[in-house]
């Protein structure tokens, strides 16, 4: 049950908060992490074991009942094993969203404490391109990881950015992947953050990506049924065992069904991915204040679509303004 500090002024419930454990990361994806890189700050300014789960212990007494883990990679978080336990021991979905490259290592622990709801980001089955995308040399690190997933019996989402003229020429590709695994594969359009050079053409659109599939599998695509607080659109291509979705807050947003609410590493709500404005729960937490007036002021002045913010060219200005990708985790 939700309770009225949870509930938005259109009558939007956020039962889903999504935790950022950290900024750090060990990969440099250039749509994530700006190329110049960020101010990492004190220690002391990031929430701590305890804080995070006492924030996450209020958010349940409200009605939270689902708590998704992101970074930038979560797994690169000291002690992110202790964190994980903490929230796996709340009466909550508990699901994580990593870049995959640690993930043999913490695959025992998922198992222990039933965390199978994990989201693997990788945005291209070409080597190559993969290091030009992250900067970094884990491909293959990445991909043994995720068939680890499949062999536990384990579902991953795949979540690929599509950019144009970088990605889209692998969209079938990823969709192949579905066709004797159950992998969920989701095609996100390209979101702007500060500092990843975004610009509206970059951004290879639901339709267009819809076009693509359609024009290779023809009739063979379905619809699946989407749920009200689903973030993507959602289809399967028949007799494949797997699926796929596109995730469209560019050019389709789904913001009707918005339940989610962020939490960043340092302390700060943002009741949208895209909204500059932040609520401080850290500094009233440590002083020993009661933060539900903090969450509900948070939600209170949530706006009916993207945070009120135009994702176009003219506006790029104000969308500079966000935080970039790695200091949310989308
Ligand atoms: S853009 Fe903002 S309001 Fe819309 S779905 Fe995403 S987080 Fe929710």
């Amino acid at each position: 049950m939700v309770s009225n500090s949870l509930i938005d002024p259109h009558g939007r419930k956020h039962n889903y908060l999504r935790i950022s454990l950290t900024d750090h990361c060990n990969l440099r994806c250039f749509y994530c992490m700006p190329e110049e890189g960020i101010e990492f700050q004190e220690k002391s300014s990031y929430l701590t074991r305890s804080e995070i789960f006492e924030v996450a212990k209020t958010f349940v007494q409200l009605g939270v009942n689902k708590i998704r883990i992101t970074g930038g990679e979560p797994l690169v978080r000291k002690r992110a094993d202790e964190i994980l336990r903490d929230l796996a021991s709340l009466p909550i979905e508990l699901a994580i969203t990593t870049n995959g490259i640690l993930l043999d290592r913490y695959l025992p622990l998922f198992k222990e404490i039933g965390l199978t709801n994990i989201n693997v980001s990788l945005d291209s089955l070409n080597e190559e391109k993969n290091l030009l995308i992250t900067k970094r040399d884990y491909y293959q690190k990445i991909r043994n990881n995720i068939s680890l997933l499949l062999d536990e019996g384990i579902t991953p989402k795949l979540n690929v950015v599509v950019m144009r003229d970088i990605n889209q020429d692998e969209i079938i590709d990823f969709i192949e992947l579905t066709k004797h695994s159950n992998l969920d594969v989701r095609f996100l359009e390209f979101m702007p953050f500060n500092g990843n050079k975004w610009k509206l053409e970059k951004c290879f659109s639901y339709q267009e990506i819809l076009t693509e599939i359609t024009n290779h599998y023809g009739d063979q695509i379905n619809k699946l049924e989407d749920s009200f607080n689903s973030t993507s659109k959602n289809y399967k291509v028949s007799n494949y065992q797997g699926s796929f979705g596109i995730i469209s807050s560019i050019t389709n947003p789904f913001c009707e069904g918005c339940n989610r609410i962020r939490l960043t590493a340092d302390g700060n709500l943002k009741n949208c991915l895209f909204s500059t404005e932040e609520f401080d729960i850290l500094t009233p937490l440590r002083e020993g204040s009661n933060i539900v007036p903090i969450i509900e002021d948070c939600l209170s002045n949530k706006k009916a679509v993207k945070a009120g913010i135009q994702t176009t060219d003219n506006n790029i200005e104000t969308l500079e303004q966000n935080r970039s990708m790695i200091s949310i985790g989308g």
